[in-house]
C-alpha cells in the first residue's frame, strides 16, 4: 500500500512523511478514524513508507517495486507483525496467527476494513473478537528475536479498544519500555475504549471524515460516479463501508420494485405461465432476500393503499416507487389491503421456515390474480 492508494487524508500523509524526514516518529502512534475512512490504509502506506529500501531522500512516496514493497504487498514483511482481534480456537493461546491466512485473504479483499466482514470471515458472525493476551507476549518474543531485514520492527494493532485488559497491561510494558528500533501504530475505531494507560502513552493523530466526492468515487471504482453512488456517498458521511452498503440497499430495492410491478402486472392480466416464470426467478434470490422482499411487498401494498386514499404527507416512496403506484394505487382498496399483506406474510414465514420457495410464490402470485379483483 503506498500513500498514493489511499483516498483523502492528504493533510495527514504530509504530516507523517515530514516526520519520517525529521526523524521524528513516535514509539507508538494512534492512528483514530470512525470506521470506513481508510484509517488502515493509511497506517499500512506509513509502514510501507518506513520500510522502503528504493526510496531516496526527498521522496513522498514507498517506491512500490524494492523487495521490502513487495512483501508489504503480499503482507509477509519480516519486520511487519500484525495484530488484531479474532475468536478463540481450541487452544488455550490463540494468537493473532493462528487466524493470519484469513487475514490475508479479509485485508487484500475489503481495504476499508468492514469489521461485521471480519468478524463473519471467523466463522461467528455473532462472536465477539478479542485481542488475547497472548498476542502480547508472542510480540514480546518477536520484537526481540526477530532477524531484522529493516531498521525499524513495526507492530499494527487494528482495534486496540478490542484488547483485553491483561492483553493492555502486558502489550503496556512494551510501549513503555520500547526496544530501539520498535515502532507501535494503532489503528482504532473507538478511541474512547482503549484502555486509558495505553490511550495516553501514544501520539494520537485523528483522521478527518473523506469527503462525499472521494466516497463516490470509491463506489464508482475509477469510472465517472452516477446519481446513485452520489446519493449514496452524501448518506455515509465519509464512510464507505456505509455508503456501500447503501448503495447495495438502493440496488436492492429497485429490483425489488421491479419483481413487484412484474407480479402485479402478470397478476392483473392473468398470465399464469408468466407468473409461474416470476416465481422461479425471484426464487433464485435466495431464502434472506426472498423474506426482505416479502418485506418489501407489504411496504408498497401498506403505501399504495394510503395513496389511493390519498392522504400525502404519509406517503414514503421514492420516485420509482410513486410513479408506478399512482396508477396501481386504486387496485389496493379497504376490501383487499388486509388479505394482500397477510399473503405476503403468510409466504414469509413458510419460505424462512425452509418451504420450497417456487411453490410458495407461484402461490402467492395466483391467489393475487383473485385478490386483485375484490
Ligand atoms: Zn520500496
Amino acid at each position: 500500500m503506498r500513500f498514493a492508494d489511499v483516498v483523502g487524508h492528504s493533510g495527514v500523509k504530509d504530516r507523517l512523511i515530514r516526520m519520517v524526514a525529521e526523524d521524528r516518529l513516535p514509539h507508538a502512534l494512534l492512528l483514530s478514524a470512525p470506521e470506513g475512512s481508510g484509517e488502515m490504509m493509511l497506517a499500512r502506506a506509513l509502514a510501507q513508507y518506513v520500510h522502503c529500501t528504493g526510496r531516496r531522500p526527498g521522496d513522498t512516496d514507498s517506491c512500490g517495486h524494492c523487495p521490502s514493497c513487495l512483501q508489504h504487498r503480499s503482507l509477509n514483511h519480516a519486520d511487519l507483525h500484525f495484530i488484531f482481534p479474532v475468536l478463540k480456537k481450541k487452544s488455550q493461546d490463540t494468537v493473532s496467527d493462528d487466524w493470519m491466512a484469513d487475514w490475508r485473504e479479509f485485508i487484500n479483499s475489503d481495504p476499508w476494513m468492514d469489521f461485521r466482514r471480519w468478524q463473519s470471515s471467523l466463522g461467528n458472525p455473532n462472536g465477539q473478537p478479542k485481542i488475547y493476551v497472548h498476542d502480547a507476549e508472542s510480540l514480546r518474543r518477536k520484537l526481540n528475536l526477530s532477524a531484522r531485514t529493516s531498521d525499524v520492527n513495526i507492530a499494527l494493532i487494528w482495534l486496540p479498544e478490542k484488547m483485553q485488559p491483561e492483553t493492555a497491561n502486558k502489550l503496556l510494558k512494551l510501549i513503555e519500555e520500547p526496544e530501539a528500533g520498535t515502532m507501535f501504530i494503532l489503528v482504532s475505531n473507538a478511541p474512547a475504549e482503549i484502555l486509558p494507560t495505553i490511550y495516553s502513552r501514544c501520539q494520537r493523530i485523528e483522521l478527518r471524515r473523506i469527503a462525499d466526492a472521494e466516497v463516490a468515487s470509491v463506489l464508482a471504482n475509477g469510472t465517472e460516479p452516477d446519481a446513485s453512488q452520489f446519493a449514496a456517498a452524501h448518506l455515509s458521511e465519509g464512510n464507505v463501508i456505509a455508503a456501500r452498503d447503501a448503495l447495495a440497499d438502493t440496488q436492492a430495492s429497485q429490483l425489488f420494485l421491479d419483481f413487484f410491478m412484474q407480479l402485479m402486472r402478470l397478476a392483473y392480466t392473468r398470465k399464469v405461465g408468466e407468473l409461474k416464470k416470476w416465481s422461479e426467478k425471484v426464487a433464485e434470490l435466495g431464502r434472506d432476500a426472498e423474506c426482505r422482499f416479502m418485506d418489501y411487498c407489504q411496504r408498497m401494498v401498506r403505501e399504495n393503499f394510503i395513496m389511493n386514499l390519498q392522504i400525502g404527507e404519509l406517503n414514503y416512496m421514492t420516485g420509482a416507487e410513486q410513479q408506478f403506484s399512482s396508477r396501481f394505487c386504486p387496485f389496493i382498496n379497504e376490501r383487499n389491503v388486509e388479505e394482500i399483506i397477510r399473503e405476503f406474510n403468510e409466504a414469509e414465514t413458510d419460505i424462512r421456515g425452509n418451504g420450497n420457495a417456487k411453490i410458495i410464490l407461484f402461490d402467492l402470485a395466483i391467489k393475487m390474480i383473485l385478490l386483485l379483483k375484490a
